[in-house]
C-alpha cells in the first residue's frame, strides 16, 4: 500500500529535501522519472490489447526532474519503474496469447485474461515503487512507498495524506 498525496493538476510540485526512497535527508543527487498522462489507463490496455500496437495517441508525456534522491536510490527507483512496466507488458503479452491460444472454455479464457490483466496492478499494489505517479483529469497523485515522506511531501505542498 502507498500513502497518496492528491495535488491540483496547476500547482507546481515542491519536494522536501529528503531522499524518496531512503528518507536520508539532503540526499545527493535527484532522480528523473517519465510519466505517460494515461500509462495503465484501461483505453491504453484495450487500444494495446485490440491492436497489438502501443497507444500513443493523446499520451501527454511528463517529465518530472529534480526528485530529490541519493544517487544510488535514483538507480533503484528507476529500476522499480522498469520493472513494473516490463511486468505490465509481458502480463498483457500473456493475456492475449492465452485468449487466442488456449484449447479451453470461454470462461477460463475469461478468468485467465482477468488474471494476467490485473497481475501489475496487484503487483504494484503488494511491491510499490518508491514514488509513482498517476493523473485524472484535474489532479495529479504522488504515491509514497514510505508515509513519512508523503507527510513531509504533503506538508511543503499544504496537502494532506490519503
Ligand atoms: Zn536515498
Amino acid at each position: 500500500m502507498t500513502s497518496d498525496v492528491q495535488l491540483p493538476f496547476a500547482k507546481q510540485i515542491l519536494f522536501p529535501a529528503i531522499c524518496v526512497v531512503c528518507q536520508k535527508q539532503h540526499p545527493d543527487g535527484v532522480a528523473k522519472l517519465y510519466i505517460h498522462k494515461g500509462e495503465f489507463a484501461l483505453s491504453e490496455a484495450a487500444s494495446t490489447l485490440l491492436t497489438g500496437s502501443a497507444y500513443t495517441t493523446q499520451n501527454d508525456l511528463i517529465v518530472f526532474d529534480n526528485i530529490p534522491a541519493c544517487n544510488t536510490c535514483a538507480k533503484l527507483l528507476h529500476t522499480q519503474h522498469r520493472r513494473l512496466k516490463i511486468i505490465t507488458y509481458i502480463s498483457w503479452l500473456l493475456s492475449v496469447v492465452f485468449i487466442f491460444a488456449l484449447p479451453v472454455t470461454i470462461g477460463w479464457k475469461i478468468a485467465v485474461f482477468l488474471f494476467f490483466f490485473l497481475l501489475p496492478v496487484i503487483i504494484a499494489v503488494v511491491m510499490p515503487p518508491a514514488l509513482d505517479i498517476t493523473f485524472s483529469k484535474h489532479s495529479v497523485t504522488l504515491h509514497f512507498a514510505l508515509s513519512d515522506v508523503a507527510k513531509a511531501f504533503a506538508l511543503a505542498n499544504q496537502a494532506t495524506v490519503k
